[in-house]
């Protein structure tokens, strides 16, 4: 469907579907909405007034417990992750999710119906070019309850490499997929929430998942699994791991570029990892706007080497030859580059050498001595 991935995609068309909501148990309709270049994903109370929007943002996350909630002010967003996860493995960059409760429908506890509507909609490029996060060094996550994420560099995809294991380190299950549409649609998207039988037993007395049945979770009692169909994938909890990963992730706010390895995640881990990413990508973010020049000799802007430059307008410099050049970290798009150069030798009016070096975030990226000639005009 996303035939142009350097560009943002939206939908074609407005859809939805119905069904139950899993905390209280009430019909919800869930309607997806095509959205301008830029928008990004944003949830839309139709049921409180003024209809408020929510951006789907790591900002805005509140709760991580079972399910991923966002929220600002008094309004809440429960369990937006399959929804998120579908719309991001699909290729959506920018759609409003239109919704008349406090969750979407749960379905069948997979991201299967989310997945069918994005289809029905169809998805479109769109004029701006999308953003993305590319992974420069690992990015480490571990939890006390022995979560562990690792972010490696991948610049060509969008990996996810994911060890799950319950209790006693049953069903441990292992799965590496790139989170691409057709794979996600086929092998990822139909895997449905698993639950722990003793997790949720207390949950059931409370009465606090009224809309929860064997018809949208498969449940795991000791070594028996306990569902309404047989399972989709003999590995399908590993599968439903990775499904949440790509919804939690997706609150980043752009695509991102790298091999996630998982051990054990859950939307705690995950949530942490999406924090770090974000913060990461505001400090490059940070990098790449104007910033301010320290005084005298520590930088200047294109304008006052402007005003520096005429007095060599007499004389031009060649450059003749380059020595102990060393190029000792990578320098990417959006740095600010600090070049430092001392006259070392002045042989004549004619020739000189100076010894140079260029620094961003107070680390040396190169150095080297460099000689050069000046000729008349
Ligand atoms: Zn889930």
């Amino acid at each position: 469907m996303a035939s142009t991935p350097e560009f943002q995609h939206t939908l074609m068309k407005a859809a939805g579907f119905s069904g139950t909501s899993l905390h209280t148990g009430e019909k919800v309709s869930l309607r997806l909405h095509p959205a301008p270049a830029d928008h990004g994903i944003k949830f839309k109370r139709k049921d409180l007034p003024d209809e408020p929007t929510i951006d789907a943002k790591i900002d805005n996350l509140k709760m991580v417990e079972r399910a991923t909630t966002i929220g600002e002010g008094s309004m809440r967003v429960h369990t937006v992750e399959h929804v998120l996860a579908a719309l991001s493995a699909m290729g959506v960059d920018n759609a409003i999710v239109e919704m008349d409760a406090n969750e979407p429908p749960i379905g069948d506890g997979s991201a299967k119906a989310y997945v069918d509507v994005i289809k029905r909609a169809g998805v479109s490029a769109q004029e701006a070019l999308r953003k993305f996060f590319h992974v420069r060094e690992p990015m480490h996550i571990e939890t006390k309850t022995g979560a562990m994420l690792i972010l490696l560099p991948d610049d060509n995809a969008f990996r996810v490499s994911c060890t799950q294991a319950g209790p006693n380190n049953r069903f441990t299950q292992f799965l590496s997929t790139d989170i691409v549409p057709e794979l996600f649609e086929r092998e990822i998207a139909p895997a449905r929430t698993f639950v722990y039988y003793e997790d949720v037993e207390p949950l059931i007395e409370k009465n606090l998942i009224k809309g929860g049945s064997l018809e949208n979770a498969v449940v795991v009692r000791g070594d028996a699994v306990l569902s309404k169909e047989p399972l989709r994938f003999q590995d399908e909890f590993v599968r439903h791991k990775i499904l949440d990963i790509v919804g939690d992730l997706a609150l980043v706010g752009c695509r991102i570029r790298g091999h996630l390895i998982a051990v054990k995640p859950g939307h705690a881990a995950n949530a942490e990892l999406a924090r770090a990413i974000a913060k990461e990508q505001s400090r490059r973010n940070a990098l790449a706007l104007p910033r301010v020049v320290p005084k005298g000799d520590g930088g200047l802007d294109s304008e006052e080497i402007m005003q520096i430059l005429p007095r060599t307008s007499s004389r031009i410099g060649y450059f003749m030859s380059a020595d102990d050049v060393k190029f000792r970290k990578p320098v990417m798009p959006g740095d600010t580059m600090f070049i430092h150069a001392e006259l070392t030798k002045a042989r004549g009016e004619r020739l000189a050498k100076a010894k140079c070096h260029c620094v961003v975030n107070d680390a040396v990226v190169s150095e080297g001595e460099l000689m050069f000639t000046f000729l008349d005009r």
